[in-house]
């Protein structure tokens, strides 16, 4: 079973409109402490949750914006996570980048730390809907790092797209593929805008000044999407995720077969040995209780029942779909004793749902609407 490490950074310089990630305003003093107690967090959590030594396949660090981050830091983390664990020779590091905060410098030291994997968050190339999202970057910034990657010999880098903009039409999202397909990404994650509670976009669509793309539309953005990824020799291997052979994430394979990985940082999420464990979304309560000596962990305490219905929409949602062989070892009984067996055999029957050698999968029409079916599925 592989084994990943994930860092949350949690700190921006800049506040998207749609976003209700865990972050705070970037500062030279809180980005030091939190540093330092992650150092402080490492140790408890390697000693705590796993004492024996074993092999990393993957680091993806998230956020927030790691771009921003000091890499001086950075190593000092890496090197405490190399004395407790084994990196695979063929590692895969991912890591997040904002356009606007990507150097040549910055990217060569992340280079020289054996990161080998950056993420562009590319979203859009319209610069209108780039200021809808509140996004601190323009398409230059985005062919400058793309650019620099090129330069630097990154042959694995990943781009992400957002469909489903406010006021956006077919036309609007062939001309950001346009400008996507020719930077030539590995991978893309090509993913629908979701309105967050809360969030002072979901307030503008509330009050009306902004409207989505109606479910119509959505959909044939999707599907014009992604039809155009596949031309362009990407391949779907789970509904967001596009990649050219070879180049899938395989991090986030990782997180949805329900492998082990180990999350530090705010926010972070944790799967080990059977338990999943959060840690608490908020800088100052994580620091406090690190400081105190004390892991800031929650342990996720719901059954078994919500165990598997997540392996379910998660494996639906990748194209190789649910084994039933992983699933009855895993909970001890089998997939289609959870499903609901009358929706089951109607999806069946209308091609949504492809019962395939040993797995249990969706269709293409299907992974359109996999979270509805999905619903269909477990109820
Ligand atoms: S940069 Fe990323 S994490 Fe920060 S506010 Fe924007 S979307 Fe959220």
């Amino acid at each position: 079973m592989a084994f990943g490490i994930y860092l949350h950074y949690p700190f921006c310089t800049n506040l998207c409109s749609y976003c209700d990630f865990y972050k705070e305003r970037f500062s030279v003093e809180l980005e030091r402490d939190y540093f330092a107690t992650l150092l402080q967090e490492t140790e408890l959590f390697l000693s705590e949750q796993l004492p024996q030594r074993r092999q990393v396949q993957s680091i993806y660090v998230g956020g927030g914006t790691p771009s921003l981050a000091n890499i001086e830091f950075l190593e000092h983390w890496l090197t405490l996570i190399k004395r407790h664990l084994n990196l695979a020779p063929d590692l895969e590091f991912s890591f997040e980048c904002n356009p606007e905060s990507v150097s040549g410098e910055k990217l060569s030291q992340l280079q020289n730390l054996s990161m080998n994997r950056p993420v562009f968050g590319v979203q859009s190339f319209n610069r209108k809907q780039l200021a809808l999202l509140a996004r601190n970057h323009n398409p230059h910034h985005t062919y400058q790092a793309v650019y620099l990657a090129n330069v630097l010999g990154f042959t694995n880098f990943g781009c992400d797209l957002i469909f489903g903009l406010p006021g956006q039409n077919s036309d609007d999202l062939a001309r950001d593929m346009d400008q996507l397909l020719d930077l030539e990404p590995p991978h893309i994650s090509f993913y629908q805008l979701t309105i967050e509670p809360g969030t002072p976009l979901a307030d503008k669509v509330n009050k009306g000044k902004l409207r989505l793309p109606e479910d119509e539309l959505m959909l044939a953005l999707y599907r014009g999407g992604a039809e155009r990824l596949a031309e362009a020799g990407y391949y779907r291997y789970e509904v967001s995720s596009f990649a050219k052979p070879g180049f899938e994430c395989r991090h986030n394979q990782n997180y949805w077969e329900g492998g082990d990985y180990l999350g530090f940082g705010p926010a972070a999420h944790s799967f080990i040995g059977g338990k999943r464990l959060y840690n608490v979304s908020n800088l100052d309560e994580w620091s406090e209780s690190i400081k105190r000596g004390q892991l800031a962990l929650r342990v996720d305490t719901s059954g078994e029942d919500q165990r598997m219905t997540e392996a379910i929409m998660l494996g639906l949602r990748t194209s190789k779909g649910i084994s039933r062989a992983v699933f009855s070892e895993r909970f001890g009984r089998t997939l289609e004793e959870r499903l609901n067996t009358e929706q089951y055999n109607l999806l069946v029957e209308s091609g949504h749902v492809i019962p395939d050698r040993g797995h249990v999968r969706l269709s293409d029409d299907g992974l359109l609407v996999a979270d509805e079916i999905t619903r269909r599925l477990l109820r």
